[in-house]
């Protein structure tokens, strides 16, 4: 029995017969909310793994559940949406939610997000037990030095790209946006900063290609922001 509880919130009986049905035949448990309070109660009441979150739900608002649950809790929520505007993902990303799934979605696509998610709670833990060295395939990153490398080759990096990687290191899996990374960094989110963003974001990843090769670390969600992939 795989020990992840899922908590699947979701009003359309189709929808939620095709989740159910395909995390019973993964054998994941799992709980069903129909709408916004129900979510927000089991939630609290069985502490789930991860979170599965339809944003047009019929008493409150999916973004409202975000909100409410992130204010004690921070379960890895899976937004799976109609909603299809790269505005509405970064709005649901920036509210809290680690990842998007646009309906209509495959049952592969969803079970990979879960196995995606899962792997990140997993590493998340560990990361917690040995923090101050943080392993990714040859991605290293030495907090107590400040340092950075691949293969052992220490990575030249300035103050800010520094930054933005441990950045996507200590979210890594999770799509980060455009305004939570320009707010972490400059503490601000301007026009300009998005632009000096892209800038330092293609350095960084420059300075990483040119040591690790093929590897690919960093993701672009064009219109979103940046995440980094576990390598191994
Ligand atoms: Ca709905």
């Amino acid at each position: 029995m795989n020990k992840t509880l899922i908590l699947v919130v979701e009003d359309d009986r189709t929808v939620q017969n095709l989740m159910t049905t395909t995390l019973k035949t993964c054998n994941y448990r799992y709980i069903v909310a129909v709408n916004g309070e129900i979510a927000i109660m089991e939630a609290a009441t069985h502490n789930p793994d991860i979170i599965l979150l339809d944003l047009g739900l019929p008493d409150i608002d999916g973004m409202e559940v975000i909100k409410k649950i992130r204010t004690w809790s921070d379960v890895p929520i899976i937004i799976i949406s109609a909603r299809s505007e790269d505005s509405d993902k970064v709005e649901a990303l920036d509210a809290g939610a680690d990842d998007y799934l646009t309906k209509p979605f495959s049952v592969e696509e969803l079970l990979a997000r879960i196995r995606v998610t899962e792997r990140r709670i997993v590493f998340n833990r560990r990361e917690q037990n040995e923090s101050n060295i943080f392993v990714n395939g040859k991605l290293k990153i030495d907090y107590s030095s400040g340092c950075a490398y691949i293969d052992e080759k220490e990575l030249h990096l300035t103050p800010i790209e520094y930054k933005l990687l441990c950045l996507l290191a200590s979210n890594v899996g999770k799509v980060l946006t455009h305004t939570y990374l320009t707010q972490k960094i400059w503490g601000h989110s301007w026009e300009n900063d998005v632009a000096s963003l892209r800038v330092f974001m293609a350095t960084l990843r420059k300075k990483i290609d040119k040591e690790s090769m093929s590897v690919q670390y960093i993701q672009t969600h064009v219109g979103i922001g940046y995440r980094m992939i576990r390598v191994d």
